[in-house]
Protein backbone atom coordinates (compact mmCIF):
# COMPACT_ATOMS: atom_id res chain seq x y z
CA UNK A 1 0.00 0.00 0.00
CA UNK A 2 1.51 3.23 -1.35
CA UNK A 3 2.58 5.63 1.91
CA UNK A 4 3.21 2.94 4.12
CA UNK A 5 5.05 2.64 6.39
CA UNK A 6 3.99 6.10 7.63
CA UNK A 7 5.51 8.26 10.44
CA UNK A 8 3.63 10.28 12.26
CA UNK A 9 4.00 12.58 15.64
CA UNK A 10 1.15 15.04 17.13
CA UNK A 11 -0.06 16.11 19.98
CA UNK A 12 -3.06 14.15 21.69
CA UNK A 13 -6.74 15.68 21.89
CA UNK A 14 -10.17 15.66 22.72
CA UNK A 15 -11.98 14.07 20.41
CA UNK A 16 -16.30 14.63 19.52
CA UNK A 17 -16.97 11.83 21.88
CA UNK A 18 -17.93 8.79 20.64
CA UNK A 19 -18.09 6.99 23.41
CA UNK A 20 -14.52 4.46 22.40
CA UNK A 21 -14.03 4.46 26.11
CA UNK A 22 -17.26 3.52 27.03
CA UNK A 23 -16.80 0.36 24.62
CA UNK A 24 -13.24 -0.49 26.19
CA UNK A 25 -11.63 0.45 23.39
CA UNK A 26 -10.53 4.65 23.57
CA UNK A 27 -8.57 6.10 20.89
CA UNK A 28 -6.40 9.25 20.83
CA UNK A 29 -7.33 11.54 18.59
CA UNK A 30 -4.98 13.55 16.77
CA UNK A 31 -5.68 17.67 16.13
CA UNK A 32 -6.87 18.88 12.75
CA UNK A 33 -3.48 20.05 11.81
CA UNK A 34 -1.76 16.63 12.14
CA UNK A 35 -4.41 15.34 10.20
CA UNK A 36 -4.54 17.82 7.20
CA UNK A 37 -0.80 16.85 7.19
CA UNK A 38 -1.32 13.07 5.91
CA UNK A 39 -1.27 12.42 2.46
CA UNK A 40 -4.57 13.41 1.07
CA UNK A 41 -5.16 9.89 -0.82
CA UNK A 42 -4.24 7.89 2.19
CA UNK A 43 -7.47 5.11 1.75
CA UNK A 44 -9.59 5.53 5.28
CA UNK A 45 -9.68 2.16 7.10
CA UNK A 46 -8.61 0.31 9.76
CA UNK A 47 -5.08 0.17 10.23
CA UNK A 48 -1.93 -1.55 12.49
CA UNK A 49 0.97 -0.36 13.84
CA UNK A 50 3.37 0.67 16.79
CA UNK A 51 2.75 3.80 18.90
CA UNK A 52 4.13 5.42 21.90
CA UNK A 53 3.04 7.84 24.56
CA UNK A 54 5.93 10.99 25.10
CA UNK A 55 8.73 8.94 25.63
CA UNK A 56 7.15 6.11 27.08
CA UNK A 57 7.34 2.60 25.46
CA UNK A 58 6.16 1.44 22.13
CA UNK A 59 3.11 -0.50 22.05
CA UNK A 60 1.19 -2.09 19.09
CA UNK A 61 -1.84 -0.41 17.97
CA UNK A 62 -4.87 -0.13 15.36
CA UNK A 63 -5.71 2.94 13.90
CA UNK A 64 -8.76 4.30 11.77
CA UNK A 65 -8.61 6.69 9.68
CA UNK A 66 -11.96 7.90 9.37
CA UNK A 67 -14.48 10.57 7.91
CA UNK A 68 -14.99 13.36 10.77
CA UNK A 69 -18.70 14.06 11.45
CA UNK A 70 -17.67 17.14 12.65
CA UNK A 71 -16.77 18.14 9.40
CA UNK A 72 -19.80 16.69 7.98
CA UNK A 73 -17.19 13.95 6.98
CA UNK A 74 -15.92 16.61 4.73
CA UNK A 75 -12.54 15.87 6.63
CA UNK A 76 -10.68 13.13 8.00
CA UNK A 77 -9.85 12.09 11.56
CA UNK A 78 -6.92 10.17 12.59
CA UNK A 79 -7.84 7.67 16.07
CA UNK A 80 -5.17 5.17 17.58
CA UNK A 81 -5.93 2.60 19.87
CA UNK A 82 -3.10 1.74 21.75
CA UNK A 83 -3.23 -2.09 22.76
CA UNK A 84 -2.06 -1.91 26.08
CA UNK A 85 -3.66 -0.52 29.45
CA UNK A 86 -2.58 2.94 30.61
CA UNK A 87 -3.01 3.96 34.27
CA UNK A 88 -4.38 8.12 33.27
CA UNK A 89 -5.74 9.57 30.46
CA UNK A 90 -3.01 11.14 28.07
CA UNK A 91 -4.51 14.34 26.50
CA UNK A 92 -2.30 16.55 25.77
CA UNK A 93 0.93 14.51 25.50
CA UNK A 94 2.89 13.51 22.47
CA UNK A 95 1.69 10.44 20.07
CA UNK A 96 3.99 8.95 18.39
CA UNK A 97 2.95 6.35 15.42
CA UNK A 98 4.23 4.89 12.31
CA UNK A 99 1.83 2.89 10.48
CA UNK A 100 2.35 -0.37 9.37
CA UNK A 101 -0.38 -1.70 7.30
CA UNK A 102 -4.02 -1.77 6.66
CA UNK A 103 -6.84 -4.38 7.91
CA UNK A 104 -10.03 -3.31 5.99
CA UNK A 105 -12.17 -0.30 4.71
CA UNK A 106 -14.18 1.41 6.91
CA UNK A 107 -17.63 -0.62 7.62
CA UNK A 108 -21.26 0.13 8.96
CA UNK A 109 -22.21 -2.06 12.04
CA UNK A 110 -26.09 -3.35 12.42
CA UNK A 111 -25.40 -3.54 15.90
CA UNK A 112 -22.60 -2.36 19.06
CA UNK A 113 -22.20 -6.13 19.68
CA UNK A 114 -20.71 -6.41 15.63
CA UNK A 115 -18.95 -3.33 16.00
CA UNK A 116 -16.99 -4.43 18.99
CA UNK A 117 -16.31 -7.88 17.81
CA UNK A 118 -14.81 -6.60 14.60
CA UNK A 119 -13.23 -4.22 16.30
CA UNK A 120 -11.70 -6.84 18.62
CA UNK A 121 -10.63 -9.00 15.35
CA UNK A 122 -8.93 -6.18 13.81
CA UNK A 123 -6.87 -5.72 17.69
CA UNK A 124 -6.24 -9.71 16.98
CA UNK A 125 -5.02 -9.40 13.30
CA UNK A 126 -2.68 -6.29 14.48
CA UNK A 127 -1.21 -8.30 17.14
CA UNK A 128 -0.37 -11.16 14.86
CA UNK A 129 0.49 -8.75 11.94
CA UNK A 130 3.42 -7.09 14.29
CA UNK A 131 4.67 -10.30 15.42
CA UNK A 132 6.25 -11.15 11.67
CA UNK A 133 10.10 -10.06 12.01
CA UNK A 134 9.60 -7.39 9.24
CA UNK A 135 6.69 -5.63 11.47
CA UNK A 136 8.69 -6.09 14.66
CA UNK A 137 11.54 -4.22 13.33
CA UNK A 138 9.82 -1.11 13.21
CA UNK A 139 9.14 -0.64 16.48
CA UNK A 140 13.03 -0.66 17.50
CA UNK A 141 12.83 2.38 14.77
CA UNK A 142 15.10 5.42 15.79
CA UNK A 143 11.74 7.57 15.10
CA UNK A 144 10.94 6.45 18.56
CA UNK A 145 14.03 7.59 20.58
CA UNK A 146 13.85 10.99 19.39
CA UNK A 147 14.53 13.56 21.66
CA UNK A 148 11.10 15.16 22.82
CA UNK A 149 9.81 18.38 22.31
CA UNK A 150 9.51 18.94 18.91
CA UNK A 151 6.20 18.03 16.83
CA UNK A 152 7.62 16.54 13.43
CA UNK A 153 4.88 15.26 10.89
CA UNK A 154 6.37 12.99 8.96
P1 LIG B 1 -12.13 11.15 22.80
O1 LIG B 1 -13.45 11.26 22.13
O2 LIG B 1 -11.75 12.37 23.60
O3 LIG B 1 -11.03 10.73 21.86
P2 LIG B 1 -12.09 8.40 23.83
O4 LIG B 1 -13.25 7.73 24.51
O5 LIG B 1 -11.77 7.96 22.44
O6 LIG B 1 -12.32 9.98 23.90
O7 LIG B 1 -10.81 8.22 24.78
C1 LIG B 1 -9.56 8.64 24.30
C2 LIG B 1 -8.58 8.98 25.40
O8 LIG B 1 -8.39 7.88 26.29
C3 LIG B 1 -7.19 9.25 24.81
O9 LIG B 1 -7.07 10.59 24.39
C4 LIG B 1 -6.27 8.91 25.99
O10 LIG B 1 -6.04 10.06 26.79
C5 LIG B 1 -7.06 7.88 26.79
N1 LIG B 1 -6.57 6.49 26.66
C6 LIG B 1 -6.41 5.64 27.73
N2 LIG B 1 -5.97 4.44 27.32
C7 LIG B 1 -5.85 4.50 25.96
C8 LIG B 1 -5.42 3.54 24.97
N3 LIG B 1 -5.06 2.28 25.32
N4 LIG B 1 -5.41 3.94 23.67
C9 LIG B 1 -5.80 5.20 23.33
N5 LIG B 1 -6.21 6.14 24.22
C10 LIG B 1 -6.23 5.80 25.54
MG1 LIG C 1 -11.18 9.05 20.55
Amino acid sequence: MRHLPYFCRGEVVKGFGRGSKELGIPTANFSEQVVESFPPDISTGIYYGWACVGSGDVHKMVLSIGWNPFYRNTKKSVETHIIHTFKEDFYGEILSIVIVGYIRPEKNFDSLEALISAIQEDIEEAKRQLDLPEHRKLKEDNFFHLPEGKIVNN
